[in-house]
């Protein structure tokens, strides 16, 4: 049976929530922003307004005031924000029990199943979401209609704001082909350059182009694009992976070649600690432990865990707690096959402030700086791909896409 996938995605959503309680300022180009105080803060979202004025998000306040000195920039509020999140998602989930969140802002919904109990037509149920969430939240969703998850993400993001396109077995030649191959879902740094290499522009191109090569140039990830182009994605919505905020964030490496001695053994710490981060600050949480799991060649595996003073989201932080469990519990000359960094005991990072509060206030100044910093580079990472920028010290390791935790399954976020 055919799959109806609704990809659905929330328009400039926190500037969109921070517009609910400012009405008035709906019409004037408004950003979200984490320190509307400081020059150096960094543009999270933007109204349709900003937008016009070039303002983009990633950017600095000071860069985006050159282009819109008029620019309103609103502080953000995460909690907000996942309380949204979850009503949004509640009112997916009348439609079907396959929602599966991407992120706090868009959602998979699989309504092959349940189509028929609203009316049978994808598109005019997709717009009566559409309906709902204006007149219900006063948010507005553009939705992506497909017989695919790739195509559906491709469709949200076609026309927006407040919109709906339907990507069909007929027409997706001429609506997806065409677009930059960039656009298409886990086009990564690595996957875009060798791409630009062999002139591969389009998503036509991609698709065009021999799999076997594309298998020997990119491996498994290669081929699955290819896939993806040709719209041969088969993959299902998985509702496990429902927007809720995670119990822990881990990633997981196994080396091309095995690490050997405190430096190589750093180099891959710091790489994976980089990423947890990254995804912390993504769900706006801490944590307050670090785990750490090492497998050896034989796939022997050891794992130790232990406690931070302070909760925090921050890749040197959670990189030297991790250091200073393998300088605990691994002699340094021996082979390291794999390496699993999680971040556990997590708390949302509002809750971690009231807890900073006690210290004393030089340190904390230093870590909003650090904080700061990194949420730079996180933004950086979206707007240009994950591999744009890397950690000083990180072996050249391309990160396998859902790398899996040696050791043990940890639960993805
Ligand atoms: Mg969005």
């Amino acid at each position: 049976m055919e799959r109806v996938i609704f990809h659905c995605d929330l328009n400039s959503f926190y500037a969109s929530v921070e517009l609910l309680s400012h009405p008035e300022l709906r019409h004037l180009p408004v950003a979200v922003c984490g320190d509307p105080e400081s020059r150096h803060g960094i543009i999270l979202a933007k109204n349709e307004p900003a937008k016009a004025f070039g303002v983009k998000t990633a950017e600095t306040i000071w860069q985006a005031r050159k282009k819109c000195p008029d620019l309103v920039l609103l502080p953000a509020h995460h909690k907000t924000y996942r309380e949204y999140s979850r009503k949004v998602n509640e009112i997916y989930r009348e439609y079907t029990d396959l929602v599966e969140a991407f992120g706090i802002d868009e959602s998979w919904l699989d309504v092959t199943g349940t189509l028929h109990l609203f009316g049978g037509d994808p598109k005019a149920l997709a717009d009566r979401l559409r309906d709902r969430l204006r007149d219900e939240l006063g948010l507005t969703i553009s939705v992506g209609v497909s017989f695919n998850k790739v195509f559906a993400k491709l469709g949200s993001d076609y026309k927006k704001p407040d919109a709906t396109t339907v990507i069909t077995r007929e027409n997706f030649r001429q609506l997806v082909w065409p677009l930059p191959v960039t656009d298409l879902l886990y086009v990564g740094r690595a996957a875009a350059q060798t791409f630009e290499k062999f002139g591969i522009r389009t998503i036509g191109d991609l698709a065009a182009f021999d799999r076997e090569q594309l298998f020997r140039l990119l491996g498994k990830n290669g081929a699955q694009l290819h896939d993806f182009a040709s719209g041969l994605d088969t993959s299902p919505v998985a509702p496990a992976a429902q927007y809720t905020p995670p119990k822990s964030v881990g990633n997981g490496l196994t080396f091309s070649h095995n690490l050997k001695g405190r430096e190589e053994i750093r180099a891959g710490i710091i790489q994976l600690a980089d990423q947890v981060a990254a995804r912390l600050r993504r769900h706006s949480m801490k944590c307050q432990g670090v785990s750490l799991a090492i497998r050896d060649p034989a796939f022997r595996d050891l794992s130790r865990q232990k406690r931070l003073d302070t909760p925090s989201c921050l890749a040197r932080e959670i990189a030297g707690a991790a250091m200073e469990l393998a300088e605990s519990c691994w002699n340094m000359d021996h082979p390291v096959r794999a390496l699993t960094v999680t971040a556990i005991y997590l708390l949302p990072a509002e809750e971690a402030v009231s807890q900073l509060e006690l210290w004393d206030g030089g340190q904390e100044q230093r870590r909003e700086r650090l904080e700061k910093l990194e949420g730079t580079m996180d933004a950086i990472r979206a707007k240009y791909g994950a591999g744009s920028i890397q950690p000083a010290s990180a072996p050249r390791e391309r990160r396998p896409r859902h790398a899996p935790p040696p050791g043990g399954a940890y639960p993805e976020d």
